[in-house]
């Protein structure tokens, strides 16, 4: 399709090289991965782009079952220490929202990205939303609007693995919601 052609190239200028193309009703939303967020996640409460402040699963599911056209991403690296991940991950998400914006520009009012990470644009986020000082691209993750990852990827052909240290390659996921 020349749509999916022009879009494909939008992904491929952004370094999306890495992508398939999936029919929404593939993504698995589950009551299970909010409660991960409420109870295991050290940065519950702290997070102005993350649950609690995000819409309930239900509603995630609503949002989703609005579209007939999304791309996953996958981006993939390995790390020596845990916290460099938080530089790849916010270059990878600010790649991300210029995505969102060319896609967007090329006709499709509905674009809209989920980050491979919690929105992480700034080196310290605050508690509460209304502290955000960049909510115009302050954006969820997949996790935070509730997607079981681990099965949607795995239904999209994609690998994702429970890793067991930070020396194992991460497959990490990020979409564009398209139309
Ligand atoms: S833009 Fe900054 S403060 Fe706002 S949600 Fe993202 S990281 Fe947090």
């Amino acid at each position: 399709m020349d749509d999916r052609k022009t879009l494909e190239a939008l992904f491929a200028q952004h370094g999306c090289t890495d992508f398939r193309w999936i029919d929404p009703k593939q993504i698995v939303v589950a009551a299970w991965v909010r409660m991960k967020c409420r109870f295991g996640c050290q940065d519950y409460g702290k997070a102005a782009a993350c649950p609690p402040h995000l819409p309930s699963p239900t509603e995630c599911e609503r949002f989703f079952s609005e579209y007939q056209e999304a791309a996953l991403f996958r981006f993939s690296k390995a790390v020596e220490k845990p916290e460099d991940r938080h530089a790849w991950t916010r270059s990878v998400n600010a790649r991300l929202l210029k995505l969102e914006r060319a896609v967007f520009m090329a006709g499709n009012p509905k674009a809209f990205v989920l980050f491979i990470d919690p929105c992480n644009l700034c080196t310290e986020c605050t508690d509460d939303p209304k502290d955000c000082p960049n909510p115009q691209n302050a954006r969820p993750s997949l996790e935070g609007l509730s997607v079981d990852v681990f099965s949607t990827v795995r239904k999209a052909g994609y690998p994702i693995e429970v890793l067991t240290d930070y020396a194992q390659e991460m497959n990490r996921y990020g979409m564009v919601m398209v139309m």
